[in-house]
């Protein structure tokens, strides 16, 4: 399997990163430096994270060159708007002590803001200082929304999505919009692990609950970022690309669905 998708500006994503949230700034630091240093090229932050400063030390710790790297950072809810938008931008920029990202996602579809961000963040892009833009927790009618005013596609939209929430209906939307789809909490933030069918499609490959979802997504061509502050999870779950799951067991993790959100729906959010 190639390790990178394609995005639909060309940019070449890779499909397995290292996800950050409700990671400390020490944390996050040690976790960078142990995902980089496993094979990672993929770390995804947000402002809203408050460790940015965190992951930037954690890219120079593991001495990675910076073209090699793939950062993705997010516009937080307050801080939607044309100008605050590009203030935000400056400020992350200056956490992470980088001179661009690799993506740029609006984290929240604030009504009657996005549009105005996704002007500011149009400019970013063609500025350089985003290779790519994107958006998050966008229902297909928040995009459509987006492109009455947009110039630009976005690239990818990240939403949550895990075995217990498949999210079919707006996967084929995105696929066939050429929009990458990307999952947080891909893992159900841990609380699906014991899952019986996951745990014996496991034993099967001689693989954890945790390497046959992270699979899962692999195969249906979902970009994924599961979270560990633990330097031994952190090397498991990017041991995935020695096994391949079969179609009959793609489906029977398919049939987990229960449309189960674990966070915020994207129409009802604070
Ligand atoms: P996740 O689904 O990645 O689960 C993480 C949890 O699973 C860990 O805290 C740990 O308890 C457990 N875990 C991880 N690896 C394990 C292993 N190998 N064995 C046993 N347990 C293991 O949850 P998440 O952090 O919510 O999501 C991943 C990332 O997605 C976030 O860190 C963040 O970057 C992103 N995210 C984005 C949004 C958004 O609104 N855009 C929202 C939530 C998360």
């Amino acid at each position: 399997m190639k390790k990178t998708k394609r995005l639909s500006n060309g940019s070449e994503m890779p499909r397995l990163g290292l996800g950050v949230w409700r990671v400390e700034e020490k944390d996050a630091t040690n976790s960078v430096q142990w995902a980089i240093e496993s094979g990672y090229h993929l770390i995804d932050t947000a402002a809203v994270y408050k460790n940015e400063k965190g992951v930037g030390e954690g890219i120079r710790a593991a001495g990675i060159k910076r073209e090699e790297l793939f950062v993705t950072t997010k516009l937080w809810n307050a801080d939607q708007g044309y100008e605050s938008a590009h203030k935000a931008f400056d400020e992350s920029l200056e956490r992470l002590g980088l001179d661009y990202v690799d993506l740029y996602l609006i984290h929240w579809p604030v009504e009657g803001k996005f549009n105005d961000s996704w002007r500011a963040m149009e400019e970013i892009y063609e500025s350089g200082r985003a290779k790519a833009i994107g958006v998050s927790n966008f229902h297909q009618h928040h995009i459509e929304e987006l492109m009455k005013t947009a110039k630009i596609k976005p690239m990818v939209d990240q939403i949550e999505l895990h075995p217990t929430l498949t999210q079919v209906a707006l996967r084929e939307y995105l696929m066939q919009a050429g929009i990458a789809v990307e999952a947080w909490s891909p893992l159900g933030q841990g609380k699906i692990l014991q899952n019986p069918t996951l745990v014996a499609i496991g034993e099967k490959h001689q693989k954890t609950a945790a390497q046959v979802i992270i699979r899962w997504h692999l195969q249906s061509d979902i970009i994924v970022i599961p979270k560990s502050v633990h330097e031994e999870r952190i090397k498991e779950n990017f041991d995935v690309f020695d096994f391949e799951l079969s179609d009959a067991e793609m489906k029977q993790i398919d049939g987990l669905n229960i449309n189960e959100r674990l966070g915020a729906d994207p129409d009802n959010f604070d």
